[in-house]
């Protein structure tokens, strides 16, 4: 289980080794995403809250990257956060994810990017619920759910 000091950890020296790495050009990303996934993925947008996919959807499953299609989170992590965005405690593997310390907006927050692809996700923050306490805070546009019968299927 993850808590604050690894995120603090893994944004301040490195970040945990991905399982591979998805490497494309901007021109192979616009090709493959739609405008809105391009413009949260690539671009580090933020959708608008509640009027977003997955903010209210509670179905079992799992979450895999609009981008590469590698498994970020597990439906049994996401909770009810009232922020506006689909919120999960815990990411599916440690190495799932990859941090990076954001000062944009005058707030300091930890960016929280796709590891195999490096694709945008959202943020984490250490307001989350026990016993981990974290956060997750992510774009719909940069998710989509597979569900317990569908094969994971990366590219
Ligand atoms: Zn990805």
């Amino acid at each position: 289980m993850l808590r604050w000091v690894d995120v603090l950890k893994y944004a301040r020296y490195s970040n945990p080794e991905p399982p591979r790495r998805l490497v494309l050009t901007e021109a192979e990303w616009a090709a493959q995403l739609t405008p809105a996934q391009l413009a949260v993925l690539r671009q580090r947008g933020t959708e608008p809250p509640y009027r977003n996919t997955y903010c209210r959807t509670y179905e079992p499953g799992r979450y895999v990257c609009a981008g590469c299609g590698s498994v970020l989170f597990e439906a049994a992590t996401k909770y009810h956060a009232i922020s506006g965005w689909p919120s999960f405690t815990q990411p599916a593997a440690k190495n799932a994810l990859s941090y990076h310390f954001d000062d944009g907006h005058n707030m300091q927050r930890v960016e929280v990017r796709c590891n195999v692809c490096a694709g945008h996700l959202g943020h984490v923050f250490p307001d989350g619920p026990a016993p981990a306490g974290l956060r997750y805070c992510i774009n719909s546009v940069s998710l989509h759910r597979l569900s317990p019968d569908d094969p994971v299927e990366s590219h």
